[in-house]
């Protein structure tokens, strides 16, 4: 069924709305920011065609308040709602209330989006999948006793991981018995109060494994193409900074065998509209599924700088006509790129530093874009993530990438919080991160001072 979509509400803030915003415009379609108070004064607030204020600044009362955005989408006529990434865009309620109204969420249908969003259960679908998972559960576990016999069983470190996580929130390294008995409360009432769930799930802990993900697209129908690799290793608390596409992790008969995983997947749960498969690989280029980000991912661009697409757009076409813009043979991964994610906060203690941006410069120049809302004399609201910005810069080689980042990297300036830059700058002088000799324990093995940063 063909739908028109003349009118979409961005169900999101910061730079992922103004990312929106951008698409939907050169795509002649109309655009509806809702905003929280604190956000009145934000570019995709002016940028888009209307917007509504929805409520106070905390996300429940805003970003996450269904009804206050049903309101506004059925008052204000809008065709469909993208949920950008965070927030409501992986809630399958969200999604099935979108469609009681006739309006189209732009994203998997709810019954791909409930399969997915429980990260213990989707282990399972990977296994019938014949895609391989490290050892673990598929269902969260029931009690410590259980979680005892299972972990006995896999053997230690394993890890605790909250079953409806995400963000790199909820997981905890456990390396005994005791540690175990310890932690497992402590961690399903973190996850509780973060998630609303205080299921949790054990994973074999693997030392140090590459971060290497697939872009996908379905049409819903089962049929699934993949826009290529990713490589996420560089991580703080588990939340990726650094991205870059492809990746030097992977012999080439692998990167076919883990794209070819991902898409049978993907094919097997007839899944709708972009989404990402999550793996780590160890040192023999042995690969494990992680998880299903149902939604537009932070990283997309590193995709569309390699494979020259353009994945909102194709987000929106998929959810306007169902069915897939391009086939898997006029897909090919291109050059090299990185992301480098800006935060507002300090480099080597990770504490948020919201605040007035005095001023801003951000760099410019061939083989670079710029993802970013903020502006001279923003003010940084403190309730929302600390992302400020992504620089994305793209060249024939990783070398050539590489040293389009550093001066990219030193031109930018930001005054008025503290940044991440100087922390990103480390990395990329280092030799081992020059030599693509990386992996999740990178930053922490090289760059970070060597006391225990607390989380
Ligand atoms: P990506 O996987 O796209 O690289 P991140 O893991 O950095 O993205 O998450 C992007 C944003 O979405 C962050 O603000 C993060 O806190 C939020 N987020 C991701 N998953 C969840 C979730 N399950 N619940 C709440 N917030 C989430
Ligand atoms: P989230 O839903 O928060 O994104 P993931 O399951 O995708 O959580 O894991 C986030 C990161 O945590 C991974 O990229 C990796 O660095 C680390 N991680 C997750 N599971 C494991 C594991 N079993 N062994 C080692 N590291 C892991
Ligand atoms: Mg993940």
């Amino acid at each position: 069924m063909r739908r028109k979509i003349k009118r979409v509400l961005i169900a999101n803030r910061g730079e992922i709305a103004l990312r929106i915003v951008r698409a939907c415009k050169e795509m002649n379609i109309e655009t509806i920011q809702v905003y929280s108070e604190a956000d009145l004064n934000s570019i995709p607030v002016s940028f888009s065609d209307m917007a509504v204020c929805i409520g106070p600044p905390s996300p429940s009362q805003s970003y996450l308040n269904i009804s206050q955005i049903m309101v506004a989408a059925t008052l204000l006529g809008a065709d469909a709602i993208h949920p950008g990434y965070g927030f409501l865009s992986e809630n399958a309620t969200f999604s099935t209330i979108c469609s009681d109204y006739n309006i189209k969420f732009i994203g998997p249908s709810s019954v791909s989006l409930a399969k997915c969003a429980n990260k213990a259960t989707v282990r399972k679908f990977a296994v019938e999948s014949n895609v391989p998972v490290l050892p673990g559960t598929e269902a969260p576990i029931k009690d410590v006793e259980e979680a005892i016999r299972i972990a006995d069983n896999i053997g230690y470190p394993i890890l605790l991981k909250a079953a409806m996580g995400g963000g790199g929130r909820g997981i905890r390294m456990v390396e005994n018995k005791e540690q175990l008995k310890e932690y497992l409360p402590i961690v399903q009432r973190e996850s509780f109060t973060s998630f609303g769930s205080d299921e949790i799930y054990i994973e074999k802990f693997l030392k140090n494994p590459r971060h290497i993900e697939v872009q996908i697209f379905g049409d819903g129908k089962g049929n699934v193409i993949h826009l290529g690799v990713r490589e996420c290793s560089i991580q703080r608390k588990h939340q990726k900074i650094i991205e870059e596409a492809p990746t030097c992790g992977l012999s080439q008969n692998k990167e076919k065998e883990l794209l070819e995983s991902a898409v049978r997947l993907c094919k097997n749960l007839k899944y709708e509209n972009a989404g990402t498969c999550e793996f780590i690989v160890d040192e023999n280029e042995k690969f494990y599924f992680l998880e299903i980000n149902t939604r537009i991912q932070v990283e997309h661009p590193i995709t569309e700088e390699t494979t020259g697409t353009d994945i909102v757009k194709m987000q929106l076409y998929v959810a306007e006509n169902e069915e897939l813009p391009i086939k898997q043979e006029q897909v090919h991964q291109k050059g090299w790129a990185m992301e480098f994610r800006i935060v507002a906060e300090d480099p080597y203690t990770y504490i948020p530093s919201a605040g007035k941006i005095e001023f801003v410069h951000f760099p410019s120049g061939r083989g670079i874009r710029i993802d970013s809302h903020i502006y001279s004399g923003y003010n940084m609201p403190s309730f929302y993530d600390s992302l400020l910005g992504k620089i994305i810069v793209k060249g024939d080689t990783r070398q050539e990438c590489l040293s389009i980042a550093k001066r990219a990297l030193e031109e930018c300036t930001i005054e008025g919080v503290k940044t991440n830059i100087p922390l990103l700058l480390n990395v990329l002088k280092h030799p081992e991160f020059i030599a693509g000799r990386i992996n999740t324990g990178f930053l922490e093995k090289y760059i970070l001072p060597k006391k225990k940063i607390k989380e």
